[in-house]
């Protein structure tokens, strides 16, 4: 089994850790609706992507 060398210093573990962190997820406003969106994703609201419905609502 491999085993570090070398301890870690609290110094290195913070720095490593320094990039684990939550981000908002960028949102751009649907074209068709205005509702905000994850970019190249189908929108929630009104199901479209790329000008067209791709997901029809009407159930
Ligand atoms: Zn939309």
């Amino acid at each position: 089994m491999a085993v570090p060398q070398h301890r870690t210093s609290k110094t290195r573990k913070r720095l490593r850790r320094t990039h684990f962190k939550l981000e908002a997820p960028n949102l751009v406003p649907c074209p068709q609706c205005g509702e905000y969106k994850l970019p190249h994703h189908v929108c929630k609201n009104c199901g479209s992507y790329k000008g067209r419905t791709v997901i029809s609502n009407s159930n």
